[in-house]
């Protein structure tokens, strides 16, 4: 038989998600006329704004005519799509259509792009956060033995953990040991918590001064809400010398089942090669190992969803988009002020759908998530999927459609928590 890699052996089962569906089952077996509320949820329930359908169908129909056929298009996405991008997201910015690579999502992106580093680069993630950066690097062998006996909470020994908790406004303070390369969500998933512009400069000054790269998650940037917190690292200096940055289509207009998002890659961002092997500069740009990897390993995301995304960029794709990001921040809100009301410490909901709630003292995740479920019947996240700093912090999403969540929050209400 074939050794397979022994670093997959090191993930962590996935414990979490499969223990609340068994205990989501269980409990609707036992009551099978009780409404379940999931707000534990990261999918989207809206559907698709109209332009974008229309720009879908417009699209196939192409396909059906000699002139607008497509077979295989671009690995790095088509023109029209990368121009559109740098025009509305990157205005007055510097990042240029080229700098921008299609893909067909966020995940596949950041779980990929640490691919160009070395195995023993030293690598840096807030905790709690979304797991992909973890795993994927965990996957590379670059996370070291993790404890056996806390699959669940544990920490990775190869990993850099930046708490981020209520103790510090849940804003990580920088590395005390010197990281290759950085991850940052902002808008945060789980926490749902943002950086001021002020906070994120000093992670572009320590990544500057200690040559390291920050991989900037924004998925979630169309639900900033607060004026001057950065949508983009890029709105900061000296960024594009050091940062790679990832947005996704997929929770502000609704494309997690159609799959559209780019990685932006400026050619300013540099590495270098191992010892010995350097060539004329001794830095080697990210820019054109990305481009490698991306025509070796993509075949390029669907011009019929890339024509979609191109819609979500039109007034009317803006203008619809937006209606459905209010109402999922609306939502939002409504857990937010709930748990507020309830006296329970609580962050996110109003720059981020994500609301993380710290559980009462003296109960624990599972306690907290059996409460909610067998007394409200409400689903939700205990904190300790996203990282060991999670223990102690459930999350709630906005995105569990209207009636849902006031159904959810009238519930709550009636708890006394
Ligand atoms: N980044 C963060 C922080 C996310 O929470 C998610 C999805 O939940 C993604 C990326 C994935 O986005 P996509 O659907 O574009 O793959």
């Amino acid at each position: 038989m074939a050794i397979v890699n022994t670093h997959y052996l090191n993930l962590p089962g996935n414990y979490l998600f499969s223990e609340i569906a068994k205990r989501v089952q269980t409990h609707a077996a036992a009551h099978p006329d009780a409404k379940l509320i999931r707000l534990g949820i990261g999918d989207v329930t809206s559907p698709l704004p109209p332009s974008v359908i229309a720009a879908l169908h417009r699209a196939v129909d192409e396909q059906a005519t000699a002139e607008g056929f497509r077979g295989y298009g671009p690995e790095q996405g088509y023109p029209f799509l990368r121009e559109t991008v740098a025009a509305s997201c990157y205005h007055g910015l510097g990042i240029q259509p080229d700098e921008i690579f299609i893909s067909d999502g966020a995940k596949c992106d950041i779980g990929n792009f640490q691919e160009l580093f070395a195995t023993d680069c030293r690598v840096a993630i807030t905790d709690p956060v979304y797991p992909v950066y973890a795993d994927s690097n965990v996957m590379a062998g670059r996370g070291g033995a993790m404890p056996p006996e806390s699959p669940e909470n544990g920490r990775f020994s190869g990993l850099i953990y930046l708490p981020c908790t209520a103790e510090n406004a849940f804003v990580p303070s920088l590395p005390e040991k010197r990281p290759d390369l950085i991850y940052l969500c902002y808008p945060n998933n789980p926490t749902g918590t943002v950086l001021t512009k002020e906070e994120l400069a000093q992670w572009v000054a320590y990544a500057r001064e200690h040559e390291c790269i920050i991989f900037f998650d924004a998925a979630y940037e169309a639900f900033i809400h607060t004026p001057d917190i950065p949508r983009s690292i890029y709105e900061i200096d000296g960024a594009r010398d050091v940062a790679v940055e990832f947005r996704s289509y997929s929770k502000g207009a609704g494309f997690t089942g159609l799959r559209c998002g780019f990685a932006v890659v400026p050619k300013t961002v540099y590495g270098r090669p191992a010892a010995g092997k350097g060539g004329k500069s001794g830095s080697i740009a990210l820019h054109g190992l990305w481009n490698r990897r991306q025509t070796t390993k993509y075949n390029g995301c669907p011009y019929i969803v890339q024509r979609a995304a191109e819609a979500v960029h039109s007034p009317e794709g803006q203008r619809e988009t937006r209606v459905v990001i209010a109402e999922y921040m609306d939502n939002a809100g409504l857990i937010r002020r709930c748990f507020e009301d309830l006296g329970m410490s609580v962050a996110g909901g109003i720059d981020a759908p994500y609301v993380w709630v710290r559980i009462p003292r003296g109960m624990d995740s599972w306690t907290f998530f059996d409460l909610l479920l067998q007394r409200a019947g409400i689903v939700g996240t205990p904190g300790s999927g996203f990282g060991p700093s999670g223990r102690g912090y459930f999350r709630l999403t906005g995105f569990g459609g209207r009636e849902n969540t006031r159904e959810a929050v009238e519930r709550l209400r009636r708890l006394s928590l």
